[in-house]
């Protein structure tokens, strides 16, 4: 193209997106950390090619659409590149026919028409479209079909052939004036009202990552996710108990001629466990937490403090991939111990048993341990979290 022609994008936002449950249409829920629409209007304005982004709505969602996207995107706009929103229709092609009579004074040469509910658009698959605008054809990203395709009708399948199928996605993008008069009925695309009103219509290769978001499984599986690794260090001294005494560790009782002085019940292992699980989350640690000058947590079961990590855990949408705990001692021998607080922790956490290891180790009669002054602990949690930023 010799000039730069005005190409202006609609973002259609204008159904009710319940199939995706939720308390809000899907257009609006969360998606990996931002609201899903914010992502297609985002990743449009950034091409240098649009000249204009504008979003049809539906008139009962101005707030919503204030949340996601003047709230988060028109500040950092200066340029008026973002336009006003558009109220839509009854049904999709009446909103975009009010998104095209929208754009009726700007007279753009293009329009690019996409649908917020595919909301990863690569500036690749922009570049390939907007290459291809030309005046007498209309442009569709598309995807060839990989699966086995039949039909069922009245009991009985039918075979048909893959060869030449074609996924259609979105953005889809042609000449405005031809669009405004081809655009009529009911129609499911842009593209269906294009073909039937005689026009030639090409193709560039779409993006598995354009696919609509239609269920809550659908936007659950799209977001992306991070891996965080939080340790964690403790170390709890040893008292001579005289006799017999049980020493807590891993949440579970440890039959010792010594136990472990604490504010707490003293469990090292699960102290360690604590601040690893929060440090993945980058919540603190467990000081900061249940403050040894609080005398509510003096004498307190340490399973609490799992407890509170876990809750954290879950708040965050995060998985416990994996956790790895060092017991670092003389005495007691931890051999014996070791499923049981295996078990314990697994329990405490709701985790399958080899999400958990539980390993121990001298220190050679060296330092502290070595010299059973003192238990220490050591543990690094893995966990799954919702990629924020992404
Ligand atoms: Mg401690």
């Amino acid at each position: 193209m010799d000039t730069q022609p005005r190409i202006v994008a609609l973002i259609v936002a204008g159904g009710a997106g319940r199939r995706a449950g939720g308390s809000v249409p899907k257009q609006y829920q969360m998606l990996a950390g931002k609201p899903m629409l914010s992502r297609s209007v985002a990743r449009l304005l950034a091409h240098p090619a649009i000249s204009q982004v504008r979003v049809i709505i539906h008139p009962d969602h101005s707030t919503l659409y204030a949340g996601a996207v003047c709230a988060r995107i028109i500040p950092a706009v200066e340029d008026g590149k973002m336009g006003a929103p558009i109220f839509g229709g009854a049904e999709r092609a009446d909103s975009v026919r009010a998104g095209l009579a929208a754009l009726a004074e700007l007279n753009p040469d293009y329009v690019l028409v996409h649908d917020a509910a595919r909301p990863f658009i690569s500036a690749a698959v922009l570049d390939r479209i907007i290459a291809k605008l030309d005046h007498g054809t209309g442009v569709v990203p598309a995807l060839p079909v990989v699966d086995t395709v039949r039909s069922y009708h009245d009991g009985a399948w039918q075979e048909v052939s893959r060869e030449g199928l074609q996924r259609i996605q979105t953005p889809q993008a042609f000449p405005y004036a031809a669009l405004v008069e081809a655009h009529t009925g009911h129609v499911t695309d842009e593209a269906a009202a294009w073909l039937a009103a005689g026009h030639a219509l090409e193709y560039v290769e779409g993006e598995e990552q354009l696919r609509k978001m239609t269920t809550a499984a659908d936007i659950a599986a799209t977001n992306p996710r991070r891996i965080a690794t939080g340790s964690g260090f403790d170390v709890h001294q040893l008292m001579p108990a005289g006799e017999k005494h049980k020493m807590r560790m891993g949440g579970i009782d440890i039959e010792h001629d010594h136990k472990l002085h604490g504010h707490s019940d003293a469990d090292v292992v699960l102290h360690a466990l604590t601040d690893a699980l929060l440090g993945a989350l980058g919540e603190g640690d467990i000081g900061s937490h249940f403050p040894p000058s609080d005398a509510r947590w003096k004498g307190a079961d340490s399973k609490i403090f799992i407890a509170e990590a876990k809750r954290l855990v879950d708040a965050r949408g995060a998985f416990i991939q994996h956790v790895d705990i060092t017991v670092i001692c003389e005495a007691p021998k931890i051999g014996p111990h070791r499923d049981a607080m295996r078990s314990s922790i697994a329990n405490l956490l709701g985790l399958p048993l080899n999400y958990v290891s539980v390993k121990a180790t001298t220190t050679e009669q060296l330092g502290f341990t070595g010299r059973k002054e003192g238990i220490a602990a050591q543990a690094v949690a893995t966990l799954s979290l919702p990629a924020e930023d992404a």
